[in-house]
C-alpha cells in the first residue's frame, strides 16, 4: 500500500495527476473537499464556501489541525490499497502524515505564467484576476509561518517527489510512469533486525555520545531481550573530557620490551555500564554485554565477575588475545560481528 498526499500550487494540475493516478493506476481517492461536503450535509448547513470554512475550522479545533487528513488517511489504510489524498496544504498535515507509514508526498508545480493561463481557461468566478494579483495573493500566502495554516509553498518543500509541470499531458503521464517506477524500485522488503543487530545498533548510537577520539565505543547490556544499562567511554563525572583538553597518555612497558601509549582518562563504555548497574541496583547476572571490540583485559576480569554470560563484540581488538583467553576459561561465550581486526593509531 502506498499513499500519496498531493500538494501544489494553484493551477499547476493536481487534478490532472489525480485522474491519472485514479483511472490508469488504479488509486483509490480520498479528499478533503469530499469530506467536508458530507460533513456540511450532515450538519445540515448550505454548501457553500463560508460553511466549508466554518466546518473545516471546527473539526480541525475539536480534534487536532491535521484532523481531516488523518481521517483520510485512516480511511485508506483500512482499504488497504493505493491511495491519493488531496490536498495537503499545511506543513503540520505532513508531519502527522509522515509518522504513520507507507506515505509519500507528491508536489505539483509550474511556472507562474503558465499558472495563470490555465486558471483563466478554466474560469471559475474566483480566477478572474489580473496576473500580477494572481502573483500577490501566492506570494502573501507563501509567508505563512503557522505550522497548522495553510501554506503550499512549504509544503511543496517538503516533498519527496515534485512534478513540473509546463509541458504537455503525454510528459507529465510520462514522469508519474517514472516516479512510480521508482518507488517500486526505492521500497525494497523491510528489514527486521536480527537482536544482535537490534542491541549493536544500540551499541552505536550510545558510542556517539563517547568523549574520547581514540576509540569512541559504546556498551549496551541486555537480559532476556531488555535492555539493562548502557555506558560510553568518557572521564569519570564532573572531570574534563579528553574531547575538551586532550589525551592523558601513560606508557606501558609489556613484558617482550615493546611501550604501548594508552590514553587513561578515560573510564571504558563497559566499566560505564556496569558502573550504572551498581548505581540503580541492576543485576547483571546471567547478561549479554553487546560492545564495540574486544574488551581490554580490566573490563573482560569485570565482565566476568559480573555474571554475564555472552560478550557480543562488533569488530576485534588488536591485543584481544588475553581477554579472549579469560572469557574462554571463565566460560563468558565470545561473539563477533565483523573478523575484521580495530587497531588503535599511536599505540
Ligand atoms: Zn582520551
Ligand atoms: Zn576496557
Amino acid at each position: 500500500m502506498l499513499i500519496i498526499g498531493i500538494t501544489g500550487t494553484l493551477g499547476a494540475g493536481k487534478g490532472t495527476v489525480v485522474d491519472y493516478l485514479r483511472t490508469q493506476r488504479a488509486f483509490a481517492y480520498y479528499s478533503v473537499r469530499q469530506f467536508l461536503t458530507e460533513e456540511v450535509q450532515r450538519r445540515g448547513m448550505e454548501p457553500n464556501r463560508d460553511s466549508f470554512v466554518t466546518v473545516a475550522n471546527d473539526l480541525r479545533a475539536h480534534h487536532s489541525p491535521s484532523y481531516i487528513v488523518d481521517e483520510l488517511y485512516a480511511r485508506a489504510a483500512q482499504n488497504g490499497t493505493n491511495a491519493i489524498i488531496e490536498s495537503i496544504r499545511a506543513t503540520g498535515e505532513v508531519e502527522s502524515l509522515r509518522k504513520k507509514g507507507s506515505f509519500v508526498l507528491l508536489a505539483v508545480d509550474a511556472d507562474s505564467r503558465t499558472r495563470y493561463e490555465r486558471i483563466k481557461l478554466r474560469g471559475s468566478e474566483t480566477d478572474h484576476i489580473d496576473y500580477d494579483t494572481f502573483v500577490a495573493n501566492e506570494k502573501r500566502e507563501f509567508d505563512n509561518p503557522d505550522p497548522n495554516k495553510q501554506n503550499l509553498q512549504a509544503c511543496m518543500r517538503m516533498a519527496d517527489i515534485t512534478l513540473l509541470n509546463n509541458g504537455s499531458l503525454e510528459q507529465l503521464h510520462a514522469e508519474i510512469d517514472r516516479f512510480l517506477g521508482e518507488l517500486k524500485d526505492d521500497a525494497p522488503a523491510h528489514h527486521r533486525p536480527s537482536w544482535d543487530e537490534y542491541f549493536m545498533d544500540l551499541c552505536h548510537s550510545v558510542a556517539l555520545r563517547a568523549t574520547c577520539n581514540r576509540g569512541r565505543s559504546g556498551c549496551v547490556i541486555v537480559k532476556d531481550r531488555q535492555i539493562l544499562v548502557s555506558g560510553y567511554v568518557g572521564s569519570p563525572s564532573h572531570l574534563p573530557h579528553c574531547d575538551e583538553v586532550g589525551h592523558l597518555f601513560r606508557k606501558t612497558l609489556h613484558e617482550d620490551g615493546t611501550i604501548s601509549t594508552h590514553c587513561v582518562r578515560t573510564v571504558h563504555a563497559e566499566q560505564n555500564a556496569i558502573c550504572q548497574a551498581a548505581r540503580r541496583g541492576v543485576s547483571l547476572e546471567g547478561g549479554t554485554l553487546y560492545c564495540t571490540m574486544t574488551p581490554c583485559r580490566t573490563c573482560a576480569m569485570l565482565i566476568i565477575n559480573c555474571g554475564i554470560k555472552r560478550v557480543v563484540a562488533d569488530y576485534k581488538y588488536h591485543a584481544g588475545a588475553e581477554s579472549e583467553e579469560m572469557f574462554r576459561q571463565a566460560g563468558v561465550s565470545l561473539d563477533y560481528i565483523h573478523n575484521e581486526v580495530l587497531e588503535y593509531q599511536n599505540k
